[in-house]
Parts: structure tokens; sequence; C-alpha cells
């Protein structure tokens, strides 16, 4: 058996910790079925492939088609699922993150405000993501399908899904309800680590 398997990373919170933005459920059919199926896909695809031994960034920014595909959902699930914390005592950025906040959107509230329009105006299924460029000046982009933006040379410290796996048994067609009530649990302290 090749030592290079991907596995699935634990969740920092219980199941049901994320409710009402992240249902129980959805996190069992999210993390539990399609992260899984992500993680098993690759692995698949990895023997002969030319992308055995590298880190999952390494082929998320090299790899095409299949490979692209998988690898992109499992860095962006693994990044998505380790950012957030239990409901009910929302945080904000501090620190360095919160000086470049201000500087670059004005506000948190007018970050959130054009992170929610970009998330809920995507097109189909992708991912919207804040990340930050050489220069460590923060960004806001949409990426489509399995997207991120270490394809574009930035470094990504937040993201939301946006494909209806995402909410769509907790919310339905309410992408945008789905998207604010996701404020509540981002741990920014993760998100600051990523900065
Ligand atoms: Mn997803």
């Amino acid at each position: 058996m090749s030592s290079n398997l991907f596995t699935l990373a634990a969740l920092p919170y219980e199941q049901d910790a994320l409710a009402p933005a992240i249902s129980a459920q959805t996190i069992a059919y999210h993390y539990g079925k399609h992260l899984q199926a992500y993680i098993n896909n690759l692995n698949a695809a990895l023997p002969g492939s030319g992308f055995e031994g590298k880190s999952l960034e390494e082929i998320v920014k090299e790899a095409e088609g299949g490979i692209f595909n998988n690898a992109g959902q499992v860095l962006n699930h693994t990044m998505y699922f380790q950012q957030f914390k239990p409901a009910g005592s929302p945080s904000e950025p501090t620190g360095e993150l919160a000086a470049a906040i201000a500087r670059d959107f004005g506000s948190f509230e007018e970050l959130k405000a054009e992170f929610q329009k970009k998330g809920a105006g995507l097109f189909g299924s992708g991912w919207v993501w804040l990340s930050s460029d050489a220069e460590g000046r923060l960004v806001i982009t949409q990426e489509p399908n399995a997207g991120n933006p270490v394809r574009r040379g930035l470094k990504p410290l937040l993201t939301f899904d946006v494909w209806e796996h995402a909410y769509y048994l907790d919310y339905q067609n309410r992408r945008p309800d789905h998207l604010a009530a996701l404020w509540d649990i981002v741990d920014w302290d993760v998100v600051a680590s990523r900065y």
C-alpha cells in the first residue's frame, strides 16, 4: 500500500455543534460522504499519475482533469471544515488580520457584505474565498467547481462552499440565508493562523 494516501481530517467540534448554520445531517453527508468520496477518488487516481508523494497543495497547483477536481475538493473541504467552531459565540477578526481587513475593505461589515454578494452571485457550483497576495493584501474571489486560489498564486484564508450539497438539506434554495448564517461559526483564530 502506498504510504502517502490522504485521509479524512477529524472535525474540531461535534457534528451537531454548527446548527442551525450547518445541521448534523448536512455534516454527516457533506463531511462523511462527499469529502470521503473525494479523498477515495484522489487516492485511487494517484498511482502512476506522477503526483504520488506530492503535497495536496502541490497537486492542486499542478494537476488537471480528474486529479485536479478531486484534489481541489479535498483541499477546499478540509480548509472549510477546519475553519468553524461551535455556534452561539460569534467572533471577529483581531490583530494583523483585523488591521488588513480595515485597510483593504473599510470594515469587517464591508468584507462580509462583499463576501456574501460574491458567494450568492456565483453561478452554479463553486467556492467564495478570502485570500492574501504576496504583499499581504486581502482579496475575495469566486472559484468555480473545485477551484482554489492557490492556482492564482494567492494564499487562501477563508472559504464558503456554495455547492448545493453544502446547504440544500438545511436551506433548500436559500443560499444567501445560509451564507449569512455561516458568520456565526467562523473561527477567526483559525483564519488568522493562515494569514
Ligand atoms: Mn462541498
